[in-house]
């Protein structure tokens, strides 16, 4: 069964030790992730309003302290005027979007949440587009005003590689996805400085595939000049004098995946990530895991683990998560059996989780302190609303909270989970839902009366 197979198809944790190259080290930038997120980076004015402050501000004129005290209208049990203690985080498609037709009952959940001072964050394994450029088309989708301060796709975690002491801003990366070159404009505005699409490569080097290219005018058009010449044998080149890749990233869905898969295998294969050289090492059985990935190839990065995603067809469509898998099958049978080492962040890593509750944690204290809650107390609960047990559920389930606060996993059936196709009774472990709901408006519904809530009924 389809629905069974979504279920069945979780990734193996990438062995976070076992890479050994002389770039970044895949602990060091989890670390970095994790830490650098502590320090986020607004993409918006410091004392710019939030969604939720200046949508209250438009409903009740002039901010003065008796407006500002009018929009709290949060109730608790005990009937005080408290900074409410919980937050929601929302998947997109297949909760609040059907790609660009909003799910009934979505928006207004988001409305209500915003004219009640509730924050939340949108939490999504898409990408392939600027965060401020995503944002605005979402808030022209959904009917209602939202800030790159309470959003974070799938490749938004990226951005913290440029900083601290391993950081990645010099080096020269590999970018690809649905659109590269839309891919490597993302990659800039992160601070990248050296940024190299497959396009590049090819038009450099039209020998590297061998075959009619499928985005042939994509690539004429988009191809830069590289920053240095690939490595051709016997030249007399020195290695130093070539294009060294020091890290790989998969921003999202690629298209032309002969191609990219191609290119990436190459990497893997190299010699420090020198394009168009092949290591000494891969299969030499005295080394650990037989000399495949140990000799300074560059890092490779996923920035979403889905296998499916919901659509506007009836039947859930690959997503990065089938690229991903490619790349491993081919890499298993190239090296006879070795698993691929690779990052993987978005949901339902870890990773992103910590990421997403730092974006949270900061986006509530501007929300609340703006409202007047000079201490808005600790965060106790979120609700993470997904469509997909592998992960939006998995990931809310397993994270550990630094702050101590609950991740409650709400899934709703208005995405790539069908019970008729899965079944209730295949959500086990992991992928098992705190609740399940029709619809984004039943799960807020159902964590207000959770919480206690007193005000008005959604
Ligand atoms: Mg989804």
């Amino acid at each position: 069964m389809r629905g069974s197979r979504i279920l069945s198809t979780a990734f193996a944790r990438p062995n976070l030790t076992a890479l050994t190259s002389s770039s970044p080290t895949p602990s060091q930038v989890s670390r970095h992730i994790r830490s650098a997120a502590s320090g986020l980076p607004r993409t918006t004015q410091k004392h710019a309003p939030t969604a939720q402050f200046s949508s209250a501000a438009r409903r009740t004129g002039s901010l003065n302290t008796c407006n500002r005290r009018e929009s709290r209208k949060y109730g608790t049990k005990s009937g005080r005027n408290e900074a409410p203690p919980f937050a929601f985080a929302f998947d997109i498609d297949g909760v609040l979007l059907h790609v660009a037709t909003p799910i009934p009952g979505a928006p207004e959940a988001l409305k209500f949440l915003n004219e009640h001072n509730i924050p939340f964050i949108l939490l999504t394994n898409g990408g392939g587009k600027h965060e401020t450029e995503r944002v605005k088309d979402l808030s022209q989708k959904l009917g209602i005003e939202l800030t790159t301060d309470n959003f974070v796709q799938s490749h938004t975690p990226f951005r913290q590689l440029v900083e601290g002491p391993d950081s990645l801003r010099e080096k020269t990366i590999l970018v690809t996805g649905a659109n590269a070159e839309k891919c490597r404009l993302i990659a800039e505005a992160y601070g990248f400085k050296n940024v190299v699409t497959p396009a590049d490569i090819l038009k450099a080097h039209p020998e590297v595939f061998p075959f009619e290219p499928l985005l042939d005018t994509v690539y004429t058009a988009t191809a830069r000049p590289l920053p240095k010449p690939i490595f051709t044998p016997g030249s007399g080149m020195r290695l130093s004098d070539a294009l060294k890749i020091d890290a790989m990233f998969v921003f999202n869905d690629p298209r032309d995946w002969a191609y990219d898969i191609q290119l990436i295998v190459d990497l893997l294969l190299s010699q420090e990530g020198y394009v168009g050289t092949y290591s000494p090492k891969n299969g030499d059985s005295a080394l650990p895991s037989c000399g495949w990935q140990q000799d300074g190839q560059p890092p490779l990065y996923f920035s979403n683990a889905d296998l499916l995603w919901s659509t506007g067809f009836h039947i859930p469509r690959f997503g990065q998560g089938a690229f991903q898998a490619a790349v491993a099958g081919v890499w298993r049978r190239l090296t006879n059996g070795h698993e691929l080492q690779r990052r993987v962040i978005g949901k339902p890593y870890s990773e992103t989780y910590h990421f997403a509750e730092r974006v949270l944690a900061t986006h509530r204290h501007d929300v609340l302190t703006s409202l007047g809650h000079h201490e808005p107390g600790t965060l106790k609960s979120v609700y993470m609303v997904g469509d997909n047990p592998e992960s939006d559920i998995a990931g809310a389930n397993d994270f550990k909270s630094d702050a101590g606060t609950e991740w409650s996993s709400v899934l709703v059936r208005t995405g790539v989970w069908r019970p008729e196709l899965a079944g209730e009774k295949a959500l086990q472990g992991r992928f098992k839902p705190k609740v399940i709901v029709d619809d984004a408006r039943e799960a807020v519904r159902w964590a207000l009366k959770r919480e206690g809530w007193k005000g008005p009924a959604l």
